[in-house]
């Protein structure tokens, strides 16, 4: 899945990701596959069948490629997998080991989890989190459904109010927090009610981004079979639904900065603004001079577009 966590991510990535080349630098930030394979086999996901068993990159050949990268100017590692929080699964390490060595690395200032399920976040990630000041506060923890109904026809390993319960304590946890999420519609048989109790549970959680995603019956996979498939009209209304949802609660989210200071990668100019990505994953624009692009740097936010930011640096 690099692609779709790319285009989650808002960055470009070339064709043709594999195992062995799998750092891709894209400026200043720079994609990092650990780990591909899943055994979880959610019902309608065909990753599990058509990627196997479980793998991960050794730790040290991880630590030596995000060196390189670092030398060559990267700034932020975003760490890619199809199921990140297995990374190291049957071997002697695990992600919040991974975690560790790459906060040592001098001159990398930012780690971002592309994705991890809810039962993964350790307490020693986020411990990490909390501590390290260097891996970012936002959490791409996948959703599907805010229906039990759904989840256990999904096959997915826990219960709305379990998701409810441990967002919360991570907002509890973890400051400024950003949580962003996958969510499937027109799941089979998702009736008004499951729509409603999705609807309900993304704003309960208050994510700041939804990718929400219209179910499409994967060959192969048990869901394909499943009755009472839902009609696209209907997926296509509560796709609408949620989208509007997810533009609301990210324009509210965004609100709580302003007046405030983010930390930002500077990406590119724009204009005549200096865009970049804050640790919690908003997008900023300030002006400033190009001799900061590729910096991570202090934007003192003053305004606000939509879930967009605008501010200042301190000079
Ligand atoms: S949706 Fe994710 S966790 Fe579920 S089977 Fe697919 S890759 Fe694995």
């Amino acid at each position: 899945l690099p692609r779709r966590v790319a285009d989650k991510l808002g960055i470009d990535i070339p064709n043709s990701a594999d195992r062995a080349g799998a750092h891709r630098p894209l400026h200043t930030r720079s994609l990092v596959k650990v780990q591909d394979g899943c055994n979880n086999f959610c019902s309608y996901c065909i990753v599990p069948y058509a990627r196997g068993d479980l793998w991960s990159r050794p730790e040290g050949e991880v630590i030596s490629e995000v060196s390189r990268l670092v030398a060559g100017g990267t700034q932020e590692v975003v760490l890619t997998g199809i199921h990140l929080g297995l990374y190291g699964a049957g071997g002697s390490t695990d992600l919040g080991s991974l975690l560790t060595r790459l906060i040592d690395i001098r001159g990398l200032g930012r780690i971002r989890l592309s994705s991890i399920e809810l039962n993964e976040v350790s307490p020693a990630i986020v411990e990490l989190i909390v501590e390290s000041g260097k891996i970012c506060n936002h959490l791409h923890i996948p959703l599907q459904s805010g229906s039990n109904d759904v989840l256990a026809r999904m096959n997915r390993h826990y219960t709305a109010e379990a998701f409810v319960e441990r967002t919360a304590e991570l907002k509890r946890r973890i400051p400024n927090l950003a949580l962003t999420t996958d969510v499937i519609v027109g799941f089979p048989a998702e009736t008004e009610r499951d729509f409603e109790s999705s609807a309900r549970l993304i704003e309960t959680v208050g994510f700041s981004k939804l990718h929400v995603f219209k179910f499409s019956p994967r060959k192969g996979t048990p869901a394909a079979g499943f009755s009472d498939q839902i009609s696209n009209d209907v997926k296509d209304a509560r796709s609408a639904a949620l989208l509007g949802i997810g533009a609301t609660l990210a324009e509210q989210f965004a609100t709580n900065y302003v007046g405030k200071d983010l930390s930002v990668l500077v990406e590119r100019r724009q204009g005549n603004y200096l865009s970049g990505i804050s640790d919690n994953y908003i997008r900023v624009y300030f002006e400033g001079p190009d001799d900061i692009i590729g910096t991570i740097t202090t934007v003192r936010v003053t305004g606000q577009e939509q879930a967009m930011l605008y501010g200042k640096t301190g000079e």
